[in-house]
């Protein structure tokens, strides 16, 4: 019975296979930063619990997180290769004066207590170093179709880094969690692998760091060498928004050399951008051959059913009680960019905690403002309120008729349930009973008319009002 060792009435031979356990723990696991969390671990009482699990306890609340995640394994096979048995193994935490036993016991742990609130400054001090948001994790992204290779490729270059794709390139539009994906690389390197050095820094700040250094007077030289010895330093480096420094010459040259050090040292750089590789038309070719050298991975808009978990997920990890209606209404309204969504889903549970009230779908919308809600506009309400501005029906619009009127309130339509639902010219074509290179020709007319046709500008910002109203 595994109790044997995890029983603290075991005795002295309990005692000598539970240090064995531990060696071989400390062995496994040695010059981690977490190792003093496996050296808090005791041995508890089972209670009623059944023989083959065995239950561990600590006095360290964050460190019991960290063993569960990272090292059960290892003590279930640490305690298997002492006692031949294999324990399903449950970790608890015990505050420290609920159990003084024997006098040396205490006075370890009183050495590990102060080892361990080093490490965890340490933590934190290495979190603000290295410009990470600690919400950024992989565990708290949520996973869609639009986002699945960039997760797997920041996850790949996270357990590995710079041996798989380097640099990796994140892009996509405003939102949607490129910073939370580089920034979950970071935090996933931090606990992983404790002795890398890693730095995040938004491109906008390395071009201000840069031009610090070179305006104060005095000596440039040596703050331009501890400028670049900062950055040519770690192992990652996580640059977000590069797009900010395009076509910026002297940004673009640092950022170009100190990603040739890095890279040539096998050091793993990551870039964000909003924008493609090919983009970048005031780049240098060399830096942009730079930036395709390893992988470029898109993140798209995530799609209805992605939203409604990244909102339950919102919910469930800050215990937050949501209906689904709420969460569909949330996802279905804010469809474009995530942190909207985020913010959205932050007012209405900030109002309900604040309240006290059960949060309901009229609340929410309430809350949001009516102003806020964009509905999700189609084709047919465009052609409704073309058809209503122009004392039309419906069905003269997607009609054959031809008169001056008809053709106006008709293009009008076309170019507007273009431009706002953005649907293909293909499935514009069903709704208009057309065909797709009769849209087309209707757009492009439209659209080339409004630089010149002040009448029709206004026609279509008035139609437009009213499919809004
Ligand atoms: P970007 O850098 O693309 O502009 P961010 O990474 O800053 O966007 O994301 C905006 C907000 O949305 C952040 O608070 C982030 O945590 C959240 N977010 C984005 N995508 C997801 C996702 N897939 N799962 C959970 N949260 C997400
Ligand atoms: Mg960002």
């Amino acid at each position: 019975m595994g109790m044997a060792i995890a029983n603290k009435n075991a005795g002295k031979a309990g005692e000598v296979l539970w240090e064995k356990v531990l060696d071989i723990l400390e062995k496994k696991v040695a010059q981690t930063t977490f190792n003093p969390w496996m050296l808090s671990l005791k041995p508890a009482q089972p209670l009623d619990e059944p023989a083959d699990v065995m239950v561990l306890a600590s006095d360290q609340a964050f460190g019991i997180q960290v063993l569960q995640k990272k090292y059960l394994e290892d003590i279930s096979d640490a305690i298997f290769e002492v006692t031949g048995v294999r324990h399903k193994i449950e970790l608890t935490f015990e505050p420290s004066d609920v159990k003084k036993t024997k006098k040396r016991a205490v006075v370890e742990k009183s050495e590990q207590a102060v080892l361990m609130e080093k490490q965890i400054e340490q933590l934190k001090q290495m979190h603000s170093f290295c410009g990470l948001n600690l919400k950024y994790t992989f565990d708290n992204f949520v996973v869609g179709e639009n986002s699945k290779f960039a997760y797997t490729a920041a996850r790949a270059v996270a357990e590995a880094p710079g041996q798989k794709y380097n640099p990796l390139f994140i892009y996509g539009s405003v939102g949607i969690g490129k910073t939370h994906l580089m920034q979950a690389i970071g935090h996933h390197v931090m606990t992983n692998f404790s002795n890398l050095k890693i730095k995040y820094t938004k491109a906008e700040e390395f071009m201000n760091q840069l031009i610090d250094c070179l305006k104060m007077g005095g000596d440039t030289n040596a703050r331009m060498k501890k400028f670049r010895d900062m950055y040519r330093s770690v192992d990652i480096l996580l640059i977000d928004d590069i797009q900010f420094i395009e076509g910026k010459k002297r940004t673009e040259e640092e950022i170009f050399n100190t990603f040739d050090t890095l890279f040539h040292a096998g050091k793993q750089i990551v870039f964000a951008s909003d924008r493609p590789i090919s983009a970048f038309s005031q780049t240098p070719e060399r830096l942009k051959s730079r930036y395709e050298w390893g992988l470029s991975v898109d993140i798209t808009v995530p799609d209805y059913e992605t939203r409604v978990a990244i909102i339950e997920k919102y919910a469930e990890r800050s215990g937050f009680q949501i209906s689904r209606e709420i969460s569909e209404f949330l996802a279905s309204v804010y469809d474009k960019n995530v942190r909207e969504l985020e913010g959205a889903y932050n007012r209405v549970s900030a109002w309900a905690s604040i309240k006290g009230e059960k949060l309901t779908i009229e609340k929410a919308k309430e809350v949001l403002g009516c102003t806020l809600i964009r509905k999700k506009i189609t084709p047919k309400d465009v052609i409704e309120a073309a058809a209503g501005y122009f004392d039309l029906t419906t069905s003269e619009i997607t009609g054959a008729g031809r008169s001056k009127e008809i053709s106006i309130a008709r293009q009008i339509a076309i170019y507007l349930s273009r431009e706002i639902t953005e649907l293909s010219f293909p499935a514009l074509a069903k709704d208009f009973k057309k065909n797709h290179t009769t849209i087309l020709y209707c757009w492009e007319k439209v659209k080339k008319e409004l630089k010149t046709n002040t009448k029709l500008e206004a026609q279509v910002k008035e139609v437009e009002l009213a499919i809004r109203s």
